[in-house]
C-alpha cells in the first residue's frame, strides 16, 4: 500500500513541539500530542499548554484545527503513536533522552511509520546509534525554525540508510501540508541555517556586551540594516530559550571538527547568559530574558 501521511504523532509540546503540531492540524491532519507527565490529577496538563499556547499565538490556529489535536503523556499514552504515519519527535536537545525515547517508539510505532527528529545540532548518526534495521530505514531529521509558524524553511537530513521513499515523503508532505520549503542537508554538525546562525550570533551578541551596547541598541545596529527582524540577536535568543543556549553550543562545539570548533565562540560561557539562566530568566517562556517580557 503507498505510504501516505494520514496522522502524526508529535513528542514534546514545548515551544517547538506545539507548533509543529498546530501546523499540521491546520493543514487538516490529526495530531497525537504528548508531553511529559502532569501532576497525578492533571497528567495531560504540559501538552495541554502548549497547545492552549498555540490557540492565543494570534490567531493562528483555527479553533476547528484544536479538535484535530488530542493531547496525552509519554507516560501514559505512548501506544497512542501505533496509528500514526509519521512521529515527529521535538524533545529536550538531549542525544540519551531522544535515543531512549526512539526505543520505544520502534516498539510501538507500526511498520513503515516515520520517525523524524527536530534536533538542532544532534548529528543522525549519533541518533541512530544501536537503533534497529527498520528504524534507521524510516528515520530522518526535519529541522523545523522557531516559530514554526511563521518559518518556513524545513532542513531535512536523511542517513546514510534512509530509504529514498522516507526523505520523500516527509518532504512531500512538509511541502504540500505545512508549506515548508525543504532543503536538504547531510549530516554535518548543526546543519547549514544553525552552523552559520550560531556562529553569527555569538560572534554578535559576544562584541555587542564588550562594547556596552544595550540589547536595543545591538538588536537595532544586527537587524533591520541587515534584513533580519528587529528581534535580531537578543531578542531571538529570548525567543529560542536561553536554557538552550548550553544545549545548542556544547552539542555543537562537540561535533565540530577542532580546526572548526577553533573559529567559533562558545556563547555558554558569556557570564550574563549564565545569570540568565541561574535566575530562571530564559527568555519569552518564562519571566522575562533579555528584556524584561513578564
Ligand atoms: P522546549 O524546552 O520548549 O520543549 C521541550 C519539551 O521536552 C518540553 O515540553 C519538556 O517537557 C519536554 N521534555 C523535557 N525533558 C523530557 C524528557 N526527559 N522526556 C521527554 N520529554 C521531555 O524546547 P524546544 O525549543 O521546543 O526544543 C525541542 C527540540 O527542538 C530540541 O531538540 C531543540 O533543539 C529543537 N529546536 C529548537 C528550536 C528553538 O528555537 N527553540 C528550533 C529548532 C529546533
Amino acid at each position: 500500500m503507498k505510504r501516505a501521511i494520514r496522522k502524526v504523532a508529535v513528542i514534546g509540546a514545548g515551544s517547538m513541539g506545539s507548533g509543529i503540531a498546530a501546523q499540521f492540524a491546520n493543514g487538516g491532519v490529526p495530531v497525537v500530542l504528548l508531553d511529559v507527565a502532569g501532576p497525578e490529577d492533571d497528567r495531560t496538563a504540559p501538552a495541554r499548554a502548549g497547545l492552549e499556547r498555540q490557540l492565543k499565538a494570534q490567531g493562528f490556529m483555527d479553533p476547528s484545527a484544536a479538535e484535530l489535536v488530542s493531547v496525552g503523556s509519554i507516560e501514559d499514552d505512548l501506544d497512542a503513536v501505533a496509528d500514526a504515519d509519521w512521529i515527529v519527535e521535538a524533545v529536550v536537545e538531549d542525544p540519551v533522552v531522544k535515543r531512549r525515547l526512539f526505543a520505544r517508539l520502534d516498539a510501538l510505532r507500526k511498520p513503515g511509520a516515520v520517525v523524524s527528529s527536530n534536533t538542532s545540532t544532534i548529528p543522525l548518526a549519533q541518533l541512530t546509534e544501536g537503533a534497529s534495521e527498520a528504524f534507521r530505514r524510516d528515520f530522518v531529521i526535519t529541522h523545523f525554525f522557531n516559530p514554526p509558524r511563521h518559518m518556513r524553511l524545513m532542513e531535512l537530513v536523511a542517513g546514510p540508510d534512509t530509504a529514498p521513499e522516507t526523505a520523500a515523503l516527509v518532504r512531500d508532505a512538509a511541502e504540500t501540508v505545512l508549506g515548508k520549503t525543504v532543503v536538504d542537508c547531510r549530516d554535518t554538525p548543526a546543519f547549514i541555517a544553525n552552523r552559520l546562525g550560531c556562529h553569527w550570533m555569538s560572534v554578535a551578541a559576544i562584541e555587542a556586551l564588550r562594547h556596552g551596547l544595550t540589547v536595543e541598541q545591538a538588536d537595532a545596529m544586527a537587524g533591520a540594516p541587515f534584513g533580519v527582524p528587529r528581534t535580531a540577536i537578543f531578542g531571538l535568543l529570548d525567543l529560542v530559550g536561553i536554557d538552550l543556549v548550553p544545549l545548542v553550543w556544547g552539542s555543537l562545539l562537540g561535533a565540530l571538527p577542532a580546526a572548526d570548533a577553533h573559529h567559533h565562540h562558545d556563547l555558554t560561557a558569556e557570564p550574563l547568559i549564565r545569570r540568565l539562566i541561574a535566575e530562571g530568566r530564559i527568555g519569552r517562556k518564562a519571566k522575562g530574558g533579555f528584556y524584561r517580557l513578564a
